[in-house]
This record gives structure tokens, sequence and C-alpha cells, in this order.
């Protein structure tokens, strides 16, 4: 599970690096555009064209370098991520912000402005918060960097009110304000609700997962092995497909404990989780019972079938080698589904034959009914 998370972190993360990249090489063609229409606009100030073409300079080589220390993989992306931020919102309050409204000459202007950039790159720095940051961190960034920009528009906007200048136009800026509020708070109640569903998500997987896995070996546990059983026997009523279970459990355990150690015991436990799988199907269900005794579910197996796997299981056994560990072995009980067996008849039958298995000298497998008349005997 862990490593999954992981995995899915890791690949999250170089998707991420890919998106930035991108960004960072389209971000360099709008700044050149930026600073060809800045050339070219030739009825704004010269202060006011010299102020952005040092910006476009100045942030132009900041997606360079962005663009280069994603490819180098020399910063991780989190950090990226906060100082993009930072640079973003100063970008946006100075240069979208501040200037645009003390140096703009009109409403209209300043309108063709916001509609043209400013808006859109505010947008993207709340949508960055939201994304690099818990949601109510990210949030209230957000929230707080939009009433800034806003605010510093207002100024302007009322001073041009009460100036009498241009009102129309003076009330569309702050109608495509409003506008881009609006959006950022829908998009802050979806991420709220996403974040909700998500911690749902990650707690439920939590909770199944601790619920159904043996906490030392990782395998399945008791609680899963049964679910697994009442499905096979539900779909052996319905379908009439046969299956069968074994029952194993690791000879002269307690004598290995007790010269070498519970440590040495619990390494055993570990390699024989770790060993068993690799001679059984991908169909089959393999779990710790308890102590050190395992169940191997084999569906859609014929009686004579599983006892070979189990053979098969049982040689594999010896071949663990642990320090200080004996030559592992175990007995085993196996027994087939009968029309009517309920989960506990059926483990009876495997707990019977593999009762049978130890006490007539270990480490072999033993069919259900086979040798059990011998033994009663
Ligand atoms: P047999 O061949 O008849 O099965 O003998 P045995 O010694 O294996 O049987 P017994 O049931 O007497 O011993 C089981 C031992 O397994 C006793 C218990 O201390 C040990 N055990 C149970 N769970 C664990 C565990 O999680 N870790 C370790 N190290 N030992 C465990
Ligand atoms: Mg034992
Ligand atoms: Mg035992």
């Amino acid at each position: 599970m862990v490593h999954r998370i992981e995995q899915e972190r890791r690949r999250f993360e170089q998707q991420r690096r890919l998106i930035y990249r991108i960004a960072g090489v389209l971000g360099v063609l709008a700044i050149l555009y930026a600073q060809y229409s800045n050339l070219i606009d030739t009825h704004l100030s010269y202060l006011y064209r010299a102020v952005y073409a040092i910006n476009h300079i100045v942030f132009a080589s900041l997606c360079v370098l962005i663009v280069w220390y994603l490819a180098r993989q020399r910063i991780s992306v989190e950090r990226l991520e906060r100082l993009m931020l930072v640079v973003f919102t100063l970008q946006s309050l100075g240069f979208n912000g501040i200037i645009p409204a003390v140096f703009l000459p009109t409403p209209a202007e300043m309108f063709i402005d916001a509609v043209g950039d400013d808006i859109w790159f505010l947008l993207i720095i709340c949508i960055l918060a939201i994304h690099i940051y818990d949601i109510r961190r990210g949030a209230l960034i957000a929230i707080g960097v939009f009433v800034a920009s806003f605010a510093v528009v207002l100024v302007q906007v009322v001073r041009w009110n009460m100036l009498g200048v241009d009102m129309a136009n003076s009330e569309r800026v702050v109608s495509i304000y409003l506008m881009a509020g609006a959006l950022l708070g829908f998009l802050i109640i979806l991420s709220v609700y996403r974040a909700q569903a998500e911690r749902l998500r990650v707690e439920y997987e939590l909770m199944t997962n601790i619920a159904y896995t043996d906490a030392l070996t990782g395998l399945a546990n008791r609680r899963r092995l049964y679910e697994e059983l009442n499905r096979l026997i539900a779909s052996a009523d319905r379908h009439g497909q046969g299956f069968c279970v074994c029952l194993f459990d690791l000879d002269y355990f307690k004598q290995l404990n007790d010269q070498q150690g519970h440590l040495v015991g619990d390494q055993v436990l570990c390699a024989v989780a770790k060993t068993v799988p690799q001679h059984l199907r991908a169909v089959d269900h393999f779990g710790r019972w308890g102590g050190e005794e395992f169940v191997v579910l084999l569906p859609q197996t014929h009686v004579h079938d599983a006892q070979i796997a189990m053979e098969r299981v049982r040689l594999a056994l010896h071949t663990i080698t642990l320090p200080n560990a004996p030559v592992i072995s175990a007995s085993f009980g196996v027994t087939e589904y009968l029309p009517g067996d309920s989960s506990e008849a059926i483990l009876h039958r495997a707990d019977q034959a593999m009762y049978v298995a130890k006490t007539s000298g270990r480490d072999q497998v033993v069919l259900h009914g086979e040798r059990l008349e011998a033994w009663r005997v």
C-alpha cells in the first residue's frame, strides 16, 4: 500500500514536471509576444513601456530558469511550485495590478488590459495556490491575492468615478473582476468537496487494508479468508464450480521459537508468506489463519490437483534458508467443497486432515477422507 502510494506520487511528480516545462516554454513565447505588442504600442508613455520591457526580460529569464531546473531535476517540484507562486503573486500585484492602475490613462484601456491577461494571470495564481497547499491554506492565499488585486483596481475605479471619467468602462472593469471572483469561489467550493471525497476514499482504503491484512506478514487475515471462502461457497452453490481448501501448520514451530527466539520465528513466518504465493496461481487465495497456521483457497480445482499444488508448496518450504533457522516444514490438510457445506464444515474437514498429517509424521499433504479412516482405527 505504502509502496503504491509512493509510486503514484512519483508518477504525479513526473507529470507535473512535464506540464511545467511545457508551460515554461509557452510562457516564454507569450512574453515575447507581449514584448512585441509593447514595442509597437507607441501611444503609451516611454516610462510605462520601459518598465514592462524590464519586466518581460526578468519574467522570460525566470521561465527559462524554471525549464532548465526542471529538466535537470535539481529542484523538487513542490519547492518550485512555491517559488512560482511567490513570483507570480508579485508579478500579478505589481505589474498586473498597481502599475496598470496607476499608469493606464483610461478605464477603457484598463478594461482591455484586465480581459487581456490580468484576470487570467490572477486565476492561474489562485488555482496554483489551491493545488500546492491543503485546501484551507490554498483557499486563504487565493482569496487574499484576489482581494488585494481587486482592491488596487477598485481604488483606481472609484477615483475615476469620482472624477466622472468613462463610468461605463469603469463598471465593466469591476464586473469582470466580480465574474472572476465568482469563478474562483466556485473553484474553491469544488476543491473543498473533492478534498473531502478524497480524504474519505483514503480513510476507507486504509481501514479496509488494516481490517483485512495480517500485520506481521501482510497476507490476507482470517476475516478476509472467511469472506473469500463464503464467496466461493456462494459461487459453488449457484454455478456448481467446485473448489478446495487447504490448511497447513508449520512443524515444531514452538521449538524454533524457544531455541532461536521469537524474532527468528517472525522472520520464518514472513519468509513463508513470501515463498508460498510464488507456487500458487493468481486466482488462489492465501492468508494467515493465525499463529503459524495458513490457509489456501483454490477456486475451480479438483482435489487431486489441489494435492499436487500443495506438494509443490510443501517442497518449496524446504528451500527457505534463513540464518539460525532450521529447515522449515509444514503439515497440510486438504479437502474439497461438498454441496451444502458451510465454511465451518469445510474448514473443520481441512483441520481434521491436517491433524492426520501431524500425527502421522508431519511434513506431508493429507487429503481429507484419504487416511482419516486409518487414523480413527
Ligand atoms: P506442531 O509441529 O505440532 O505444529 O508443533 P508446534 O510447535 O508448531 O505447535 P504449537 O501450536 O504448540 O506452537 C505454535 C507456536 O507458534 C506457539 C506460538 O508461540 C508460536 N506463534 C504464534 N504466533 C506467532 C508469531 O506471530 N510469531 C512467532 N514468532 N511465533 C508465533
Ligand atoms: Mg505448528
Ligand atoms: Mg499451530
